[in-house]
């Protein structure tokens, strides 16, 4: 999709200064009937402009899904029955604490229909003995499938003219299952074509995020806490005014507030810094959000669905935080992988490593090469047995588990040579291997254990978001007047 083409049709199909917000609500936004009534407050605070709202799976489902799968393809089908039955029980309780009357018995029908599916896939996973990720692809899809539709039902009790949209009819992806990649012209024209008319006649519409599929319809998904992704994606098809992710804290913060509590929200920042965080472990944003938002430069916020009136943060195309360092990740369950060439020095080895990376579809977080020898990191050990095998002959490969990426992120970080210094001296007890500065200048990171991860952050945290010094006793005047004065 050529910048040019989205904007002959955002002056075809919309009148120029229209205002599309998409909305996306993560799975604590929607995990209760308390979440979801404040969902629907938030949604009816944005009809001044053309709301779509996008929605994850309620909390913890998708994991369940994930193990029912994984019991019934073990041969235990009756805990998969069991677990998905939990499933069904919380998603009918709350549709009858939010729906009434005939709406909830449509409702309970097509909750029931899609629950029948999903015992039926259980009980062929139980026949096959496998979850490839083929199956798995459309047994997480359920998850979404069920949000959309509770909360569809949820607003229009409410009293907003909402309209379901299924995601899978629009967003059309490669089959890469587990991690599809969109395919952009017919997405967008799928979107458009679905979505525009709806907004036109005044409707709200609600999508699962997550979910796609192929262009035969098979359900592909664009991989774990892929709604975010969705809700961009959604925007840059509308050419919306704004995309909003609603979760469960204030906005981006300096690093994850579950790693340290002194982490403070961060006001503003750029799409390449707030990328550069969601690529290198900071989970409240997907990675591939920000690339749809970018091209269509798009503002997105991240906001607190329990706090709706807080300002959160806002990424845009250029903004400074301000500070040298804007926040600190980290990624856990990484492996270090160490490939040596057996014929000593090889020009080829870096071609040939990748070729067989490639072919397993085995995705390399950071690299560093020389002429025998090459250190990678990878978020899944599950393909390297093979991949060794294949090298046999060329190159030896080992590798360590159980280490986390810490990385620093600020824009031009790369040319302030004190930041690494102390970020070092910092951590230097620690055992750091793997240093990288980034290809991008934007980040400079390392490998931990992963039981040191959270003390490494929390020490470089302190170094780099030093706590404000406790108010001055001015011996009995009011800290008021002082301000005042
Ligand atoms: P949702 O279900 O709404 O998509 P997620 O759990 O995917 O929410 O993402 C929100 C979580 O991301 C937060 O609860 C927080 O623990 C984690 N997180 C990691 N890094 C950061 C960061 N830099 N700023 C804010 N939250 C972060
Ligand atoms: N429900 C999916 C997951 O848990 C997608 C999402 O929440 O964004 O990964
Ligand atoms: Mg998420």
């Amino acid at each position: 999709m050529s910048g040019l083409r989205s904007e002959r049709q955002r002056q075809s199909r919309f009148e120029r200064g229209d205002d599309v917000v998409v909305m996306k609500f993560g799975g604590t936004s929607v995990e209760d009937a308390a979440a979801i009534r404040r969902l629907i407050g938030i949604v009816q605070s944005r009809l001044g402009a053309q709301a779509v709202v996008v929605v994850s799976a309620l909390a913890r489902v998708t994991d369940q899904l994930l193990e029912a799968g994984t019991a019934a393809a073990n041969g235990h089908l009756g805990a998969a029955l069991e677990t998905v039955r939990s499933i069904y029980v919380r998603h009918e309780q709350l549709a009858d604490s939010l729906v009434d009357g005939s709406a909830y018995s449509a409702l309970d029908g097509e909750l029931r229909g899609e629950f029948r599916a999903l015992e039926s896939l259980l009980h062929d996973l139980e026949a096959s003995r496998q979850l490839d990720l083929k199956s798995q692809d459309h047994l997480l899809s359920f998850g979404e499938c069920f949000s959309s539709r509770l909360v569809k039902e949820a607003l229009c009790q409410a009293g907003l003219d909402a309209a379901h949209v299924d995601a899978r009819a629009c967003i059309v992806t490669d089959a890469r299952h587990g991690q599809a990649t969109p395919v952009w012209d017919v997405t967008e024209q799928r979107l458009q074509e679905t979505v525009i008319p709806l907004l036109e006649a005044g409707q709200v519409p609600v999508l699962g995020g997550f979910i796609a599929s192929t262009c035969d319809g098979v359900p592909t998904t664009l991989g774990r806490g892929g709604s975010d992704f969705s809700a961009a994606i959604v925007g840059a098809a509308l050419c919306a005014a704004r995309v909003e992710i609603w979760t469960d804290v204030d906005g981006i913060m300096t690093t994850d507030p579950k790693l340290c509590s002194e982490a403070r929200v961060i006001r503003k920042m750029s799409f390449d810094e707030a990328a550069e965080l969601a690529h290198f472990g900071a989970k409240v944003l997907h990675p591939a959000t920000l690339a749809p938002a970018m091209r269509e430069n798009i503002t997105v916020y991240v906001l607190n669905s329990r706090r709706p009136a807080g300002e959160g943060t806002e990424i845009v195309a250029r903004a400074k935080t301000g500070n040298l360092v804007s926040a600190i990740t980290a990624k856990r369950r990484v492996a270090a992988v160490e490939i040596e060439s057996v014929h000593g020095m090889n020009s080829e080895l870096l071609r040939s490593v990748y070729a067989v990376f490639d072919r397993h579809s085995c995705a390399v977080d950071l690299m560093a090469a020389s002429l025998g020898r090459i250190s990678l990191l990878v978020g899944s050990t599950a393909a390297l047995p093979a991949i060794a095998a294949d090298l046999r002959g060329v190159a030896e490969v080992r590798w360590e588990n159980h280490k986390a990426l810490v990385c620093l992120v600020g824009e031009n970080i790369r040319r302030q040579p004190d930041v690494a210094s102390r970020a070092f001296a910092a951590v230097s007890d620690m055992d750091v291997r793997v240093v990288c500065q980034g290809a991008s200048d934007r980040t400079i990171s390392f490998l931990v254990e992963e039981s040191k991860v959270e003390e490494s952050v929390q020490r470089l945290h302190g170094i780099f978001f030093p706590q404000p010094e406790p108010a001055r006793d001015w011996g009995g005047i009011s800290s008021a007047f002082c301000q005042a004065g």
